[in-house]
């Protein structure tokens, strides 16, 4: 079994952003992250995408609202960042309050600055196979594991758990795709499928997007097969200082035995994601002043 280590794959990206960067004479690309409420997660989230972005020399805005804001109040800032010539990309922290709609809310950005690809018009550029769309940053940096781990999709079925659009649903299109790294045969999966395991285990590659603790287990993998980890999920865990452990949708051990190549939960897709973000910036910017 060959471990597929993200973290070095995502600091590759970094470093070869920050070189890029660090080329272009005058103002630097510029990514602003809006920021509702405290939650913490949402916070060491934009922290982290924040450090990155200043690491690489992108310049960070961070505007951050108390939780009743109003969505008058919340488009207002995302037209006036959308108008900025200065700003090439703008991020909506999620999850947004419940009185906030998050799709209204992607919308209101201006499609050509939404580095997170979460708008109509960039699911839409993805069916299209629009190259210069933005393609929302987990499943691209799924793609870009694939590309750099030599793991080719063309003729193999790929298996994906989960139609979420932030995951499961824009990583089959993309898998399907016509070119490099795609012309896969794609089977997606969901709560509703039925004898999940035998599918499963026809998967050369199997991608787990279903935020369900280790539930992929060792007999639904085909042996050879490249498994992809997407989930993060929490599981108590009292012999840790912080309570809880993260794990994937993968139980890693049984997996392990039987994959050709694994993602690990921590250390696998997660560090890809604030990577491709990043580059979607460099790209809104290239496009920007093209
Ligand atoms: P969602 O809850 O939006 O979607 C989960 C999907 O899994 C749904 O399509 C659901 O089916 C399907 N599903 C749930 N239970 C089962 C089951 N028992 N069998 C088959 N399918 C099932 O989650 P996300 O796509 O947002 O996230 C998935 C996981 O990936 C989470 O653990 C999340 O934390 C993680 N994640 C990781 C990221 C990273 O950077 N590495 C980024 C984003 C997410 P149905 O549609 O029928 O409800």
């Amino acid at each position: 079994m060959n471990l597929i280590d993200g973290k070095k794959i995502a600091s590759d990206i970094v470093d070869e952003l920050t070189q890029k960067v660090s080329a272009i004479d005058g103002n630097k690309p510029c990514i602003a992250f809006i920021r509702v409420g405290e939650d913490p997660a949402s916070v060491s989230y934009v922290k982290s995408k924040n450090r990155t972005a200043e690491k690489i020399g992108i310049t960070p805005l961070l505007f951050t609202f108390d939780n009743t804001i109003s969505q008058e109040e919340l488009f207002a800032k995302v037209d006036a960042l959308n108008e900025d010539p200065s700003v090439n990309g703008i991020l909506i922290q999620s999850p947004l309050p419940s009185h906030l709609n998050e799709q209204d809310a992607f919308n209101r950005i201006d499609p050509n600055k939404d580095v997170d690809g979460f708008h109509v018009v960039n699911a839409g550029r993805v069916v299209q196979e629009d190259p210069d769309g933005f393609v929302s940053c987990t499943p691209a940096g799924i793609i870009e594991i694939c590309k750099r781990e030599g793991i080719k999709l063309e003729g193999k079925h790929v298996v994906v758990l989960g139609r979420s659009l932030i995951v499961g649903k824009t990583f089959s299109l993309l898998a399907m795709q016509k070119g490099a790294h795609a012309n896969a045969t794609v089977t997606v999966c969901h709560s509703r499928t039925r004898n999940l395991k035998e599918i499963t285990r026809q998967a050369d590659v199997l991608v787990a997007a279903i935020g369900r603790p280790e539930m992929v287990t060792g007999d639904m993998i085909k042996e050879g097969a490249v498994v992809i980890d997407v989930g993060i999920n929490r599981v108590e865990d009292a012999s840790r200082k912080r309570g809880y452990k993260l794990v994937g949708d993968v139980n890693f051990d049984e997996a392990a035995l039987i994959a050709s190549k694994i993602t690990p939960v921590p250390g696998g897709v997660g560090p890809m994601t604030v990577a491709i973000l990043m580059k979607n910036t460099v790209k809104a910017y290239a496009l920007q002043n093209a």
